[in-house]
């Protein structure tokens, strides 16, 4: 059976995804959640003229030659708005974030002047409209600040706030249940018996899906039984998408494609042109009725973190709504490569955007056993299946670690 091109894998995965259902949620919580709905605002910002410096709110024609002597009439500051009109020859003592009177139309900043008693006299001229911030010269009341679909940042918190929002429209958080498996595997921290590795795939995992943007529900190790395994998958129901690392080969102790299966699993594909990462397979079921789509991971680390950011990364951002939920970028091969066999390959490697076109170096060794070079990496270059050997200078395909 011929293997799957990455790309249909990942299409057939995106194509099956819809975008989850919205939820509010507080400022204090929107960071890193995916905007549902615009945000548009319900104020002018500033809401009011108001005064950008400590000084005094004057008639520009008042100090159009100076020194000009002007009577202090009053006080201007911030939430203390000054509620009586200027006239002629008055000035009101403004703070910065104050109300400007109506009538004033210039303010003339304190370094500017000296003040005695109720007489201010201005050593300066100062233009009209100067220091001023207008009424809605940020921003207009009905303005679309932010769209659906970003991720936001704490800058669109910020704007938020000050557009006049209490709680944000987002799409809820995929809840990603992850299940390791392997009779080997024991919690990290404790230590190692005979035979005995550190279970780390499901904090790896665990922390793709929450830079993405998911909820990681760890459901633990289960044992290479079909029992342990039923057990284990059926506590994963209520998740959107279930994760497995491990047991998707072909041997003996495989079970895990057999045991989803059992538990309702119509299996989409398995086995991809992909290097690392062949054992691959993707589902979905109906556990009570409630859509989950089941990814199976490989166990060898490597593969299955590089697998999370290809496969994963990606159907999370599409549940989420993104716009762009699979984003590479544009670099050079900055030496050299052998040529590739019938896979596609994500090479490990370093990304160096300093220079205008990115220049990226794989390494040296791409053995799937190093997990101390993916954890250098900064980068996966894409090499297409059957390529031939690439010259330094090359364009190349990159996939990004920045989670
Ligand atoms: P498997 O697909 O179960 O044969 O696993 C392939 C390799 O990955 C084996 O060397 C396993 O010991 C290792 N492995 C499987 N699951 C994990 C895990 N959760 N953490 C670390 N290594 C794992
Ligand atoms: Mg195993």
């Amino acid at each position: 059976m011929a293997l799957l091109p990455v790309s249909e894998a990942l299409n057939r995965i995106l194509a099956s995804a819809a975008t989850l259902p919205s939820q509010s949620v507080g400022l204090l919580h929107a960071r890193g959640r995916t905007l549902a709905s615009p945000v548009t605002s319900n104020v002018d910002n500033p809401p009011f003229d108001a005064s950008a410096m400590d000084g005094y709110a004057v008639l520009a024609d008042d100090v159009a030659t100076v020194p000009a002597t002007l009577t202090v009439i009053g006080e201007s500051g911030a939430g203390r708005p000054f509620t009586g009109t200027l006239g002629k020859g008055e000035a009101v003592r403004i703070f910065t974030g104050g109300r400007v009177p109506d009538d004033a139309d210039t303010i003339v900043i304190q370094e500017n002047v000296t003040a005695s008693g109720a007489a201010v006299t201005v050593l300066e001229a100062a233009a009209r409209g100067a220091n001023i911030r207008w009424r809605g010269q940020d921003f207009a009341k009905g303005e679309r600040l932010i769209e659906p679909g970003r991720r936001l940042t704490a800058r669109d918190v910020l704007i938020s706030a000050s557009c006049g929002y209490g709680e944000l429209p987002v799409i809820r958080k995929p809840v990603v249940a992850i299940l390791s498996t392997g009779d080997e595997l024991v919690t990290p921290g404790t230590p190692l018996g005979p035979g005995q590795i550190s279970g780390s795939n499901a904090y790896g995992l665990s922390a793709v899906v929450e830079a993405a943007g998911g909820e990681a529900r760890f459901l633990g190790i289960a044992r290479d039984t079909m029992t342990s395994l039923d057990e284990f998958i059926a506590a994963g129901e209520g998740a959107d998408i279930l994760v497995t690392s491990g047991g998707a080969s072909v041997g003996d102790h495989d079970l895990v494609r057999p045991a989803l299966e059992k538990a309702g699993a119509k299996l989409d594909f398995y086995k991809i042109a992909m290097r690392p990462g062949k054992p691959l397979f993707f589902g979905s079921r109906h556990p009570n009725g409630k859509l989950q789509y089941c990814l199976g991971l490989p166990g060898n680390p490597v593969s299955a973190m590089i697998c999370a950011r290809v496969f994963l990364v990606p159907l999370i951002g599409r549940l989420l709504g993104r716009e762009t939920p699979f984003e590479s970028v544009d670099a050079v091969l900055a030496e050299a490569i052998p040529a590739n066999g019938p896979r596609e390959h994500y090479m490990r490697g370093l990304l160096d955007l300093t220079t205008g076109t990115g220049r990226v170096t794989p390494f040296k060794s791409q053995d799937s056993g190093l997990v101390k070079s993916l954890q250098r990496a900064n980068c996966l270059v894409v090499i297409p299946a059957d390529a031939p050997a690439l010259a330094a200078g090359t364009p190349v395909k990159v996939l990004r670690l920045d989670i």
